[in-house]
């Protein structure tokens, strides 16, 4: 089931439109897989705009190691994090 909160977080980050990595034009919303087994989902925030490869590499990637594709999400979440807050769309209550 989608939230509304899902839903609004997945709207803000398909709307930056490059990747959050290599500023590729055309993205994916793509989930952390951090708090993920034990059928848990990863909060709707743990997301970040990814290129299509990218995507796959941390997800899927043979040529990183499994700390260097969490490092490499973690980075990808707090660059497009920074990227809404600069946009306008992620703002304090
Ligand atoms: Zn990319």
């Amino acid at each position: 089931m989608t939230t509304a909160t899902e839903r609004k977080w997945f709207e803000a980050v398909a709307s930056l439109e490059t990747c959050s990595l290599c500023g590729v034009y055309g993205i994916q919303v793509a989930h952390s897989n951090q708090d993920r087994g034990m059928g848990q989902k990863s909060a709707p925030w743990m997301t970040a705009a990814l290129c299509t490869p990218e995507h796959y590499e941390i997800d899927n990637g043979k040529n990183l190691s499994r700390d260097e594709r969490r490092a490499l999400m973690d980075r990808a979440i707090v660059i497009t994090h920074d990227r809404l807050i600069r946009a306008g769309k992620l703002r304090l209550a």
